[in-house]
């Protein structure tokens, strides 16, 4: 990409304009979600002549026998040198990323692979339940350097949560939540009032927390963490390294992920494309980004209307008529997957450029098939929300197009745990029809094909005896 100004830094990050007839470049000590001349989006960049990385992903081996040691020990910052954005002093870790990649041979029948073809990246199994923690670790670090003393968020729970927790257990900074009225489940809600978060409730929807936090923060200096932080993004490059790091420094072939805000998709790209451009992967894999059919505006620009990278001549006019359309046809986001319920993805143009980078492509999948993914990932033991199922049902889709062929090797990326949002999984599971339809039913779900239901039986001790026997 030409560079219209020359890098100002401190060390050897600087932020830089995505727009490549812009690229303006910045110091890592500003605070900013959005380049001051032109309004696109930042990425956090390295001179890598300065400090040179390792010359083999191996190098990173050395740190599994100092387990010990947090900065060693954590997911994130045992690849600190692929990230070299802050000093170690100022790292924030609470032990996020400790999060293995699985193979199931159960998931990968669903999804129609052969045996030790599929895996699960479980990032649902981080402090805070959810893979943001792999980007709030970094956001959170980058506030400590600047000295924030307090840092805030609008989101759809997983966000808040994850801040909420990096606040109360660091106590370096006040966590400031701001969720819209309705809509976040009570797993999510549920954390950020117990970590102590103070959180602001607006008589609006997660659109509007969305501006308003925005606002608020601009007049009282707190530090923002909401998904067009660049650093957080680093952060979330990391889950790729395990990844890789899984597979003996493999390349797979295929990483499916869910699309919200499209903060993951868009660090998976990035971290393939530096990690090539380093010489340490010869190939990047392919990138398969999940939307929900009821929250698919990616889906729909991309596929529908074409839009690509294009060499960062993005046509944003074809964009900004898709919005107006939405608008004015009163169209909004609609999925039980309520993590990537969202309208107006912030990182699209990033995204864009990752699928571009990773010979990406993008799909739709319903609830039905989320929840039946979901049900399938669960009863072969890996729970996860709704949303993270997505990449799983997302699998089986692009399986039954033969686009995946049933021998190649893919990675799900499950984003967030199970018990984040049990009113799904209970009400999939449910014998009660009336509560199936109050929660599924409207969002076009017909049937639990994979439902455990509960059996009903009397208080009696031979009724209890029968149906046990009856059912097993
Ligand atoms: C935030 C979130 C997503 C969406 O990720 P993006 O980076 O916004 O695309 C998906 N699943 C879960 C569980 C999440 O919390
Ligand atoms: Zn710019």
């Amino acid at each position: 990409m030409a560079s219209a100004a020359a890098p100002v830094r401190t060390d050897q990050a600087y932020q830089k304009c995505l727009a490549p007839d812009c690229g303006a470049t910045y110091d890592v000590g500003q605070v900013l979600t959005a380049c001051p001349k032109c309004g696109s989006l930042l990425d956090v960049l390295y001179d890598w002549n300065r400090t040179p990385p390792p010359e083999s992903l191996r190098w990173f081996e050395q740190k599994w026998s100092r387990r010990n040691e947090p900065l060693c020990r954590s997911g994130v910052w045992r690849f600190h040198e692929l990230l070299p954005f802050a000093t170690p002093d100022k790292i924030v870790t609470i032990g996020e990323g400790q999060t293995p990649l699985h193979a199931s041979d159960g998931v990968a029948r669903y999804v129609g692979m052969k045996a030790g073809s599929l895996f699960l990246q479980y990032e649902g199994m981080n402090p805070s339940g959810s893979f943001k923690d792999n980007g709030m670790t970094a956001a959170f670090t980058h506030a400590r350097t600047i000295g924030a003393r307090r840092a805030a968020c609008a989101s759809t729970g997983n966000t808040s949560a994850s801040l909420a927790l990096y606040c109360c257990a660091s106590k370096l900074m006040q966590a400031v939540i701001f969720i819209g009225s309705g809509k976040i489940s009570y797993g999510k809600l549920s954390q950020a009032l117990d970590y102590g978060a103070l959180t602001i409730q607006i008589a609006g929807d997660f659109d509007d927390a969305m501006l308003r936090v925005q606002e608020v923060s601009k007049q009282l200096g707190i530090y923002l963490v909401n998904s067009v932080n660049p650093f957080r993004l680093e952060g979330q490059k990391t889950i790729m390294y395990r990844v890789l790091e899984s597979l003996d420094w493999q390349t797979p072939d295929w990483i499916v992920v869910p699309g919200g805000n499209l903060g993951n998709s868009s660090a998976f790209g990035k971290a393939f494309h530096e990690l090539h451009e380093l010489g340490l992967i010869d190939r990047v894999p392919r990138l398969a980004v999940i939307n929900a059919a009821g929250a698919n505006t990616l889906d729909g620009l991309y596929n529908k209307h074409n839009l690509r990278w294009n060499c960062g001549q993005i046509d944003s006019r074809t964009i900004a008529r898709y919005y107006a359309e939405m608008e004015s046809a009163g169209r909004k986001a609609d999925t039980i997957a309520s993590a990537i319920e969202i309208n107006r993805p912030v990182n699209l143009t990033k995204c864009l450029r990752a699928l571009d980078w990773c010979d990406g492509l993008v799909r739709e999948v319903t609830d039905q098939q989320i929840l039946d993914a979901k049900a399938q990932v669960g009863a072969n033991g890996f729970g996860c929300e709704p949303a993270s199922a997505a990449s799983v049902a997302g699998a089986k889709l692009l399986r039954e197009e033969d686009v995946i062929a049933p021998s190649e090797r893919v990675v799900c990326i499950l984003t967030g745990h199970q018990l984040k949002d049990p009113t799904a999984t209970v009400s999939y599971h449910t014998t009660d029809q009336d509560e199936f339809n109050r929660v599924l039913g409207k969002r076009g779900v017909s049937r639990a094909a994979f439902a455990n239901r509960a059996v009903k039986v009397e208080n009696d001790l031979d009724e209890i005896v029968r149906a046990i026997q009856l059912n097993s």
